[in-house]
């Protein structure tokens, strides 16, 4: 069996559900091996969903609380979800890992949320790009794509997040060689700073899609480049904890990947699928 662990876990410290305490129950109820939390880094331009400056203290106290209180029953680690526009200055050295994402396009005075609501991504094309869904795109994965030269994450998040609302293609074609290419060119781009990708089911969760990122032709794209990947469900309501892993791993199968990565022991490990 696969062993269960999850680095991609929110609380209500930031915009999750539920205390970090209360993941950790739900967690040893599933057998975890281990859990990682990955609060949301401060990012001034949207104080909606993330920690904090004065927060962040405490959510590492919690988190380290915890991980001494539950020691023999799962390992739990201290992570953050680090945005491409978080303030180089915050403080990251005392976690454990890092996750690094794009959540936004800032343009002008507008932060518009890649990842909030569809609406965002559909205003953004019309008052950014005129209407050009590609213009969107293409301005998401550079970012992502630049995501190295602002830091350097152990496992890049939910990679093709801009996809979230295009269930069936409605907004954009991502069949296009176009979309294709813009995607894996920023794969390529990242693959030498970091090699580690997350499958995130985050999204079937809040049944905005029916199957994980990253898409099955970036996982094989990610294979055939020696990529490698962890499975995580971007938990903010443990009810999800699990959520689609079955299908995550199958999809995994499929592109080629025989292991995964969990945190054990300190370190990322392999664990066969
Ligand atoms: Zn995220
Ligand atoms: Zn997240």
């Amino acid at each position: 069996m696969y062993p269960l662990s999850n680095l991609h876990t929110h609380t209500n410290f930031c915009d999750g559900k539920y205390s970090p305490e209360e993941m950790v129950q739900a967690a040893i109820r599933e057998n975890f091996v281990s859990l990682g939390f990955s609060g949301h880094s401060f990012t001034p331009c949207d104080m909606s969903y993330c920690m904090l400056p004065e927060k962040i203290p405490l959510y590492k106290a919690e988190i380290r609380r915890l991980q001494e209180k539950y020691k023999d029953q799962i390992e739990i680690y201290l992570g953050t979800e680090r945005d491409y526009y978080t303030e180089h200055g915050e403080f990251t050295d005392d976690y454990d890992y890092m996750l690094g994402s794009v959540h936004y396009i800032l343009k002008g005075r507008r932060c518009y949320a890649i990842d909030h609501a569809e609406s965002e991504q559909i205003d953004a094309v019309r008052e950014v790009y005129g209407g050009d869904w590609w213009g969107l795109i293409r301005d998401y994965y550079e970012l992502m794509a630049r995501l190295p030269e602002r830091f350097t994450p152990d496992v890049i998040g939910h990679f093709d997040v801009i996809t979230k609302f295009n269930e069936g293609g409605r907004l954009f074609d991502e069949e296009d060689p176009v979309y294709k290419n813009v995607a894996m060119e920023a794969m390529e781009a990242i693959l030498p700073h970091c090699r580690l990708f997350e499958m995130n089911t985050g999204a079937i969760a809040r049944k905005k899609r029916t199957t994980p990122y990253i898409a099955p032709f970036l996982l094989r794209f990610l294979k055939e480049h020696g990529g490698e990947i962890c499975i995580n469900s971007d938990c903010h309501d443990w009810h999800y904890l699990t959520c689609a892993f079955d299908m995550a791993v199958e999809q995994a199968r499929a592109a080629g990947f025989t292991h995964a990565k969990i945190l054990k022991g300190g370190r990322f490990e392999d664990v066969k699928l």
